[in-house]
């Protein structure tokens, strides 16, 4: 069911509480941000507009 959700982008807010662990996995490490949105993820199958963010700098 998990694979199934669309882009965190056009999630309904209650969403966001009943597939925490779908959210906090898509979110974690973020690679792609959404420049509709401004979210970012780690998948760009989560975002309606992903733009892939620049590489994070080591540590911090
Ligand atoms: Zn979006």
């Amino acid at each position: 069911m998990a694979d199934k959700l669309k882009e965190l982008c056009k999630w309904k807010t209650d969403v966001y509480a009943k597939e925490f662990a779908t959210l906090a996995e898509a979110v974690a490490k973020p690679r792609f941000v959404c420049l509709k949105c401004g979210r970012a993820a780690r998948r760009k199958k989560w975002l309606c507009k992903p733009e892939k963010l620049p590489a994070a700098p080591a540590g911090k």
